[in-house]
């Protein structure tokens, strides 16, 4: 009786909620505390001069994102989406140019790219990453291809020294959207140190937040200064005589990150190491305790490289269990397994994409180029759509603790749907 599946009225395994994922404690609160105290909530002025960088707290707070990412610029803002526009417009690309990004991510990536007119080109990705594939990514590359717009999806990098040597031979930029990724390394770097612009998102649910924000880190001064004018209204504030032809792009936003939010941020940073441990750790033990059942492959993680585990992904494989996907998601939901994943994206198949339609009616940015029609149909992935549709799912890492004994009974959950397989089928 104990064995029948909760999808059927059967006990779920796990009754009880899990404990959340909470990263703030007294530290915070005491840094928080400090800056209210002192009045002074953002140090940032709009106009030429040291307050153009923005108060104590955010110099402070980039200065030991740069250290600690070892990266010659730290740049707070105060979202990774602000992060990803600045990213963007400080590459120097015109109106129509095109950047090839994944279509497997959260939107913001994708739309960062139209925020500047120009034309996000997918490239299918690596079944076993589930980041971008460079063969693909090379093969879409034409005269209008200016960046790469890559993502270490899930917490772990994308396949970036390949990138790198292909940004390389074709002129092209490599902006890494490493949100995900904090922390995770590649070779011994930190991921998003390796190209030309990476960064991090601090929001609430990933492994370190500050409520909002966000860290680009670039080893390159040129972009940097961009990246610094683009977050605080850009030349309309401070160089109106600037000769400088480099000055292209140079619309300005308020993407600046507050005093209090940069406070949190410090204090997050020295936990980060920590934060992403107990993420291994317990990803660890579930693949452990989930590699011997019969079509389920735990996550791959790739040479010398290490995950953060944002989520943990695992394929199910239908010809192996006689059930799909959501069959299987069902039964694990209703066993009380919570955080469950069943899809991710396929950003190419959204409506805006679909219609193209993002700028009023007139199919602006895509209008651009009277003779070529981006192609953005179902089929144009194939990798990304069949992991949508048929094997991919997942457990989101930065929700709840996932303690020994929590992950423990998530394992115990999965037997029992794996033992009750036959039932499924009918
Ligand atoms: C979270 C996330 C973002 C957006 O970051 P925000 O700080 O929420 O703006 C962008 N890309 C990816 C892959 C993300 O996971």
């Amino acid at each position: 009786m104990n064995d029948k599946l909760a999808l059927f009225g059967g006990n779920p395994i796990i009754k009880n909620n899990f404990k959340r994922f909470n990263t703030i404690d007294e530290r915070e609160v005491e840094a928080v505390t400090k800056v209210l105290k002192s009045g002074v909530l953002s140090g940032f002025i709009g106009a030429a001069g040291e307050a153009f960088l923005g108060g104590p707290e955010v110099q402070l707070f980039e200065k030991k994102a740069q250290e600690y990412f070892n990266v010659n610029h730290a740049i707070s803002v105060n979202s990774w989406t602000s992060g990803l526009i600045t990213a963007v417009g400080s590459i120097g690309i015109e109106p129509g140019d095109e950047i090839i990004t994944s279509p497997w991510t959260m939107s913001a990536t994708a739309i960062s790219i139209l925020h500047w007119n120009a034309i996000p080109i997918f490239a299918d990705i690596d079944e076993k990453t589930y980041n971008i594939n460079p063969k693909e990514v090379e093969k879409l590359i034409t005269k209008k291809t200016k960046a790469i717009l890559s993502v270490d999806i899930f917490g772990q990098s994308a396949d970036t020294e390949t990138l790198m040597k292909i940004a390389e031979e074709y002129d092209l930029k490599v902006i890494s959207d490493t949100a995900q990724a904090p922390g995770a390394l590649k070779k011994n770097k930190f991921t998003g140190t390796d190209v030309d612009i990476g960064g991090f998102s601090l929001n609430y649910h990933k492994h370190i937040h500050s409520g909002e924000g966000g860290i680009l880190v670039t080893n390159d001064d040129v972009l940097a200064n961009k990246m610094r004018m683009i977050r605080n209204h850009a030349e309309a504030v401070v160089s109106h005589d600037s000769k400088d032809e480099e000055l292209v792009n140079m619309v300005g936003y308020n993407f600046r990150m507050g005093e209090i939010e940069a406070a949190i941020a410090s204090v997050q940073l020295d936990k980060l190491e920590d934060n992403i441990r107990s993420r291994q750790r317990a990803a660890n033990q579930l693949s452990d305790g989930l590699k011997s059942l019969n079509g389920l492959s735990t996550p791959f993680v790739t040479e010398d490289a290490s995950h953060a585990y944002y989520v943990y992904a695992f394929q199910v494989d239908s010809n192996l269990t006689g059930v799909s996907k959501n069959r299987i998601y069902d039964a694990l939901k209703s066993e009380g397994i919570p955080a469950l994943l069943n899809k991710y994206q396929n950003i190419h198949l959204l409506p805006i994409f679909q219609k193209k339609v993002a700028y009023g009616r007139s199919h602006f940015p895509w209008s651009l180029d009277k003779e070529h029609d981006v192609n953005y149909s179902k089929g144009i992935c194939p990798i990304a759509e069949k992991m949508q549709d048929e094997n991919m799912l997942g457990i989101g890492m930065c929700m709840y603790e996932f303690d020994e004994k929590e992950v423990e009974l998530i394992i115990k959950a999965f037997r029992k749907v794996w033992k009750n397989l036959n039932r499924l089928k009918q």
